[in-house]
């Protein structure tokens, strides 16, 4: 027997038993294009927040989800220090439908979208009250929530078990420094963490710096490493938009998709698409 076949049937034995999980979210999308393709472009595994008052949210987020990669909502929450707001900032005394009209214009602003993560938020995420009136609107949709974490008093979870929202919670933040060294040292710190509990969800934003540590590192992921999508970590499968949502995103933007499909067919002959 070749080699070759040797490492195929050794793989097929071996990686489904000892492959850790490692999930990617690259959030803050919608406001640089260049280099927010260029993420997109690294691996149809890297999943993608975009911020629902973006400039470019809805063609990001449409390129992302015609590269295979799949988008969620990030959602932009009151954080403790109440500076450099997007619009539509969600806050705890906000009332249940003003909260609602937020999230509902948000699945409309994002297509393709398969969960919510919060966009600062500490202010919001510990107050229970706060997330209950998102999580009542959330449990609406097919759509889970992953927990970015700014605070660890948060109360994200307790609200969606409420509900029945499916929750997961992020691990490392890549690139509290930009530094690509200290990006390279957290990437390694959550492959560490991924072998010891069976996965790890990190979340980075779209700097150039976290772009090339994420090229050279995926490259050379280790072979018990296996990117996967944040949903592909909940317990339960769950469907995506309904027929009838993705009828409405379809109509409304056929457009966006000629357009979106004539440039990624531009960036194919540019670019290399590397699958991993
Ligand atoms: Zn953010």
């Amino acid at each position: 027997m070749s080699r070759f076949l040797t490492f195929i049937l050794l793989s097929m034995i071996i990686l489904p038993v000892s492959a850790a999980r490692l999930a990617i979210v690259i959030d803050d999308f919608g406001y640089r294009q260049e280099i927010e393709k260029k993420v997109v472009r690294l691996s149809p595994k890297i999943t993608v927040a975009v911020l629902p008052n973006s400039p470019y949210a809805k063609q990001i987020a449409t390129y992302a989800h015609l590269y295979g990669n799949q988008v969620m909502i990030h959602l932009p929450m009151a954080p403790i220090r109440l500076t450099g707001l997007e619009k539509d900032t969600l806050f705890p005394d906000m009332s249940e439908a003003e909260i609602a009209r937020i999230i509902d214009e948000a699945i409309v602003k994002v297509p393709y979208a398969v969960g919510i993560n919060n966009h600062m938020g500490s202010r919001m995420t510990s107050s229970l009250s706060g997330m209950k009136k998102v999580m009542a609107r959330v449990s609406n949709y097919a759509l889970f929530f992953l927990d970015s974490r700014t605070i660890a008093a948060t109360r994200v979870k307790e609200a969606a078990e409420i509900y029945h929202v499916d929750t997961l919670s992020r691990d490392i933040f890549l690139d509290d420094s930009i530094n690509e060294d200290d990006i390279a040292a957290q990437f390694d710190i959550a492959i560490q963490l991924a072998r010891k509990k069976g996965y790890a969800i990190a979340i980075g934003h779209p700097h150039q710096q976290t772009f090339n540590v994420l090229y050279q590192k995926l490259r050379y992921l280790p072979a018990d490493i296996q990117l996967v999508t944040p949903r592909e970590l909940l317990p339960s499968t769950q469907p995506n938009h309904t027929v009838g949502q993705v009828w409405k995103l379809l109509v409304d933007d056929a457009n966006v998709l000629i357009n979106q499909w004539n440039l990624q067919l531009d960036s194919r002959r540019i670019s290399s698409h590397f699958y991993y």
